[in-house]
């Protein structure tokens, strides 16, 4: 059970940040933003390859080779392939924030729940046996209520 401690602790931490409304906002933006910025980095990084490209075939034809004509394609190339990499770490960071927030509703439902001062409480307990806090109800569908509900949110049960 000790493993299962650290669990919740962890989950715990999680939970608390990760299913904030800061956090779901927070986690759409990321998706979203990343999800534009990797598509733009990687129309640069195609860009910057067919003017590269383009600029050496023109070469080619004058015979007249220019610098200029390379080094523009290359920076575009090169400013894709950041914000292509920059863009894949927000998404990165998004689904991290996705995965912690639904694993912790995942584990909140599975283990049993715990007070807001940190203590880890049995299933069933209506107050914290370490700060006498009311606890949230957990109801027998597995839907945690606020200490106040009556009722369950979820099935309608009348909550103990
Ligand atoms: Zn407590
Ligand atoms: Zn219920």
């Amino acid at each position: 059970m000790k493993l299962l401690d650290t669990i919740k602790e962890l989950n715990a931490n999680i939970s608390d940040v990760a299913t904030s409304e800061k956090a779901k906002k927070l986690r759409k933006k990321l998706l979203v933003g990343g999800g534009i910025g990797a598509g733009v980095g990687i129309l640069m990084v195609l860009a910057g390859f067919i003017l590269f490209m383009t600029a050496g075939d023109s070469m080619m034809e004058s015979m007249s080779p220019s610098m200029s004509s390379f080094i523009f394609p290359m920076i575009i190339f090169m400013l894709g392939g950041i914000v292509t990499t920059v863009s894949i770490f927000f998404i990165k960071a998004g689904l991290t924030i996705l995965i912690g927030g639904e694993s912790s509703k995942f584990i909140d439902k599975t283990v049993n729940t715990r007070c807001e001062c940190g203590e880890s409480v049995k299933e069933g307990d209506k107050f914290c046996p370490k700060c006498g806090r009311a606890l949230r109800k957990t109801c027998s569908c597995g839907k945690v209520n606020e200490p106040n509900a009556e009722y369950c949110s979820e099935c309608g049960k009348k909550l103990v």
